[in-house]
């Protein structure tokens, strides 16, 4: 019996991991649960899956959620981020998903690697704003770090058994999104309802966007540079429309070893809870002969430069990334709102990139200053641009 916190828990992937905890319930207990403002939601699942903590954004929507409440249900209820810390290092836990989306993970996920949790990482925003200092910490405490992102989840699984003994190259697969084939003078028209149309992949709107820029791609590159320990050089994107070999990894001796699946985050989410067990789903394997056919192309940079600027804020280092991070974020609430062309997201990241002193270090304080300081000047930006 293994006890879960999920932070995230309204969210996608929080959704998908609590429906492997139903069906798996000799397996599973839930142990916290936390949203940001979906507090109906959240009471749903707290109700049924009755963990101890529960916490969200603030004051306001924690006494809302008291209120949706009944009676019988004994939880405690947290908020902000003192809350979520609560959560993700609440008694009796033995691992941590976080699921949340964006930089709001990375305090509660080094809390509960101090506090000796194992963990399960959705939320690539941690390892792109703070990989050294979680790496630091995952090995100083002894604890365990399981990937869920798929492309991770099936690069961890392509070294099964070998480890990182005699890798070339890891290669990310990316589908390409729903602009792969979209003619570029018609990139300025591009609407949020048509960003948020994943060819293959049902996800947050977040992370959405982020695929139809590949900036997800670049997030994810910097996620394997830590995960895995390897040299940007050695991290190559391949575009694979179909979604279906989720990663692979290059030996000296030439090999590809590659992991496959249908495009469903069920398999790396129970993979990340469980391994190294595997669990019986009720995923179906990929069906080859209906597919017919897998192809693979490099990813055009004139259509997707979010990916270029990845590698030149990862290669950089220091506070870079956690501002590539946040300066992505506001660009891409700001496209969602309407406020900001899809081909705007773009300059906002490189002109903020460009504008950020890199010659501080990067402990905690700095990297959540740079954090604050890049949401300020992105927004200034498309203030001014609004204007
Ligand atoms: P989502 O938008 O569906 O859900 C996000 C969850 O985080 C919700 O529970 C929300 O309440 C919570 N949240 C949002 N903002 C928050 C904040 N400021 N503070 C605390 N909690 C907050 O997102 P998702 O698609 O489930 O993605 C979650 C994370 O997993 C992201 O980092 C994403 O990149 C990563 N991921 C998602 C998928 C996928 O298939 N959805 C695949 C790989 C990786
Ligand atoms: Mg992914």
């Amino acid at each position: 019996m293994k006890s879960l916190s999920i932070l995230g828990a309204t969210g996608s992937i929080g959704s998908t991991a609590l429906e492997i905890v139903r069906q798996f319930p000799d397996r599973f207990t839930i142990r916290a649960l936390t949203a940001k403002t979906r507090v109906a939601a959240l009471a749903e699942r707290i109700v049924e899956f009755r963990p101890a903590m529960a916490a969200v954004v603030d004051a306001e929507h924690a006494s809302r959620l008291k209120a949706l409440l009944p009676p019988e249900v004994d939880v405690e209820i947290g908020f902000g981020e003192a809350g979520y810390v609560r959560a993700a290092t609440c008694a009796d836990t033995d691992m941590v998903l976080g699921a949340m989306v964006g930089a709001a993970g990375l305090v509660p996920i080094l809390a509960a690697i101090d506090a000796g949790r194992d963990i399960a990482l959705a939320n690539k925003e941690t390892l792109v704003m703070g990989g050294a200092i979680v790496m630091e910490k995952i090995a100083g405490r002894g604890v365990k770090l399981m990937p869920v992102d798929s492309e991770h989840s099936a690069i961890f699984q392509s070294m099964a058994g070998q480890g990182r003994n005699g890798v070339r190259e890891i290669l990310l697969t990316a589908s390409g999104g729903p602009f792969l084939k979209r003619p570029l003078a018609q990139f300025d028209a591009i609407t949020p309802q048509e960003a948020l149309r994943h060819p293959n992949w049902s996800m947050g709107s977040k992370i959405t966007v982020d695929s139809a820029t590949l900036m997800n791609k670049g997030l994810e590159v910097i996620e394997a540079r830590w995960l895995f320990d390897i040299d940007f050089k050695r991290i190559k994107v391949v575009v694979h429309p179909q979604s279906i070999v989720h990663s692979m990894v290059t030996y000296e001796d030439g090999a590809v070893i590659a992991q496959m699946g249908v495009p469903d985050m069920k398999g790396a989410i129970a993979y990340g809870l469980s391994h190294p067990r595997r669990l019986p789903l009720d995923v179906p394997a990929p069906d080859f002969a209906r597919i017919g056919r897998l192809t693979f192309e490099e990813a055009d940079l004139e259509r997707f430069p979010c990916l270029n600027l990845a590698y030149r804020a990862g290669e950089a280092g220091g506070t870079l990334p956690a501002v590539l991070n946040a300066a992505n974020e506001v660009a891409v609430a700001a496209f969602l709102d309407n406020r900001l062309p899809f081909t705007g997201i773009y300059p906002i990241i490189d002109r903020t990139l460009s504008g950020h002193d890199a010659a501080n270090g990067a402990d905690l304080g700095q990297i959540i200053e740079a954090d604050r300081w890049a949401r300020e000047t992105a927004l200034a930006m498309i203030r001014r641009q609004e204007r």
